[in-house]
């Protein structure tokens, strides 16, 4: 007997027609690539969502086509997230940090028909847009009168004009909740570059489980900042998560520097704020520096890479803001763990506490997670096993567009390619991507507890660990070090720094001193670009 409930499927369009419903004068506030603040409200980003779909259907776009943005986090990248998911098109988000060959290798291989760009792109679309041959539109998101006459690009408008006459009162057809809604590729370091596709579906059940209190705890009490960009896997959801909350949302536009966030975070009155580790080091240093205190924020999302302890500690501690400690990835839309304490844990010591605030946190209802030791057994949850983490749920890849790269799955399990350990609680703690850890004389060491303990050290900006080849051990660790601007500290001072903080055959043999640490297209050290560097180094002893 089945149920007798109304079968409606899940759409994102109804995501921003709920909030124009509920929230209609709830604010969006945009700090424009033009440099100015542009606010308006949930109701008018739904009018024009809707005119984006109408526009999308006048130029004859197909169920399915993929459209795709290279833009800042902005009110119009967010109307376009709507207008072309909810008229049954797909949302395609393009790194515009990545090299401009793979940008062109990732739009053919989409088969985009439409690219809208900020305007702070037109130089890199310049450079690209005759090797895009399926792309047959090219819209800035600008005004009409800010479109270069002279750009040279077949087809080039201006989104205002583009969707300037278009009916407001567009209705948004029904479909499968099952289809692909949005298109977001992994930055994969080998290979091709693998395309995660998104539903409508999952993306509303992403949103949902966000949104709840042991995620983000996300409401219409609440005013947003997302400083991840929404062209890394959608700004984690929270574009979704905020429409279907009423969150106020505020988007910082191009201007990610520390003063620049701060600014918003004061002036927006903001509650919360999403980044990575990179982006808060350098607010942290900011507000340090310069003596500032946060008035409104009171919590903040950190993931994308393992936040350290002294950040979370730094944040608690001196600025009263909770560190939500998050773990994702592309796969999995991208949300699949979130760290905040469980009720007994609420009588423990601050220290205590903190060793647990620093984990990656328990899942979310709707995904599950198992580690498994080499031998595909599956490893116990008591916070000291560390196996491969493998993940299902239904907001979690079952397999890359257009095929790429085969059959991600282990007996329907996604591998993530993550080493983790779960404790008895539930908690989750990454301990390395499996290709970074460090296997010396059959013990693993994490890089990320070796990276965790010298960003504690106050003269050191960023760290990164890798393994060196060695003759009796196999491998052994290489600290490679960004020191704070003006800061001195030796390598013996580091590496005495270590002495009681990990065991004495985990601390690193060598440490270089290097200017920059090379990020990649998602704010991720770049480890394998290290190793390549430091392949020839001698480590003593
Ligand atoms: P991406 O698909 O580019 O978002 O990268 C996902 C990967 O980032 C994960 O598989 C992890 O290796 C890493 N990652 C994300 N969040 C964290 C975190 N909180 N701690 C450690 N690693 C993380």
């Amino acid at each position: 007997m089945l149920g007798l409930m109304q079968d409606q499927p899940l759409a994102i369009s109804s995501l921003i027609e709920f909030a124009a419903r509920h929230h209609h004068d709830g604010q969006i506030v945009s700090r424009r690539v033009e440099g100015d603040i542009h606010r308006y409200t949930y109701r008018e980003a739904a009018a024009r969502s809707r005119q984006v779909a109408a526009a999308l259907d006048r130029l004859g776009l197909a169920f399915s086509e993929r459209v795709a943005t290279l833009a800042w986090n902005g009110y119009r990248h967010f109307e376009l997230y709507f207008g072309i998911a909810g008229s049954g098109r797909v949302v395609h988000t393009l790194n515009p940090r990545l090299a401009p060959e793979q940008l062109v290798w990732i739009a053919n291989h989409a088969e985009d028909r439409v690219i809208a760009f900020d305007l702070s792109f037109l130089l890199l679309i310049k450079a690209v847009w005759r090797q895009c041959p399926t792309v047959k539109h090219w819209i800035a998101l600008c005004e009409p009168g800010a479109l270069p006459s002279d750009s040279g690009i077949d087809g080039l408008q201006s989104y205002e004009a583009w969707i300037a006459g278009q009916s407001d009162t567009y209705a948004w057809p029904v479909f499968d909740e099952k289809s692909a809604a949005i298109l977001c590729y992994t930055s994969g370091t080998t290979g091709n570059p693998k395309g995660a596709l998104y539903s409508h579906r999952s993306t509303l059940l992403h949103a949902w489980a966000v949104a709840l209190p042991d995620a983000i705890s996300l409401s219409a009490r609440d005013s947003i900042l997302p400083v991840v960009p929404m062209f890394h896997v959608n700004a984690w959801g929270i574009p979704f998560a905020a429409a279907m909350t009423g969150a106020r949302l505020v988007f910082p536009g191009a201007a990610l520097d520390g003063k620049s966030v701060y600014e918003l975070l004061e002036s927006e009155r903001v509650t919360m704020a999403a980044g990575v580790p990179t982006v808060w080091l350098m607010l942290l240093n900011h507000v340090k520096q310069n003596g500032l205190k946060f008035t409104h924020m009171r919590r903040t999302l950190i993931g994308g890479s393992a936040c350290p302890p002294a950040m979370i500690k730094s944040f608690r501690d001196d600025y009263d803001v909770t560190v939500l400690h998050g773990w994702g990835m592309t796969e999995m839309s991208p949300v699949g763990t979130v760290c905040n304490l469980k009720l007994a844990q609420l009588a423990l010591e601050p220290d205590a506490q903190l060793a647990i605030l620093a984990k990656q946190g328990r899942a979310l209802f709707g995904v599950e997670m198992r580690i498994v030791g080499p031998d595909g057994r599956e490893l116990p949850w008591d916070g000291q096993a560390s196996g491969d983490l493998h993940v299902r749920g239904p907001w979690i890849v079952s397999g890359y567009f257009r095929g790429e790269g085969g059959d991600p799955l282990v007996d329907g399990w996604f591998p993530t390619g993550d080493v983790a350990s779960i404790d008895a609680d539930g908690f989750l703690q990454i301990t390395d991507r499996s290709k970074d850890v460090i296997k010396s004389g059959g013990e693993w060491i994490s890089s990320i507890d070796i990276e965790n303990v010298a960003v504690a050290h106050p003269a050191v900006a960023m760290a990164a660990c890798i393994a060196l080849p060695h003759p009796k051990w196999g491998e052994r660790p290489l600290l490679v070090v960004v020191k704070k601007p003006g800061a001195e500290v030796s390598r013996d001072d580091l590496l005495h720094f270590y002495t009681g903080k990990v065991a004495q055959w985990q601390v690193p043999d060598d440490v270089v001193f290097v200017e920059t640490i090379p990020l990649g297209a998602t704010g991720k050290m770049q480890k394998n670009k290290l190793r390549e560097q430091f392949k020839g180094h001698r480590l003593p002893g």
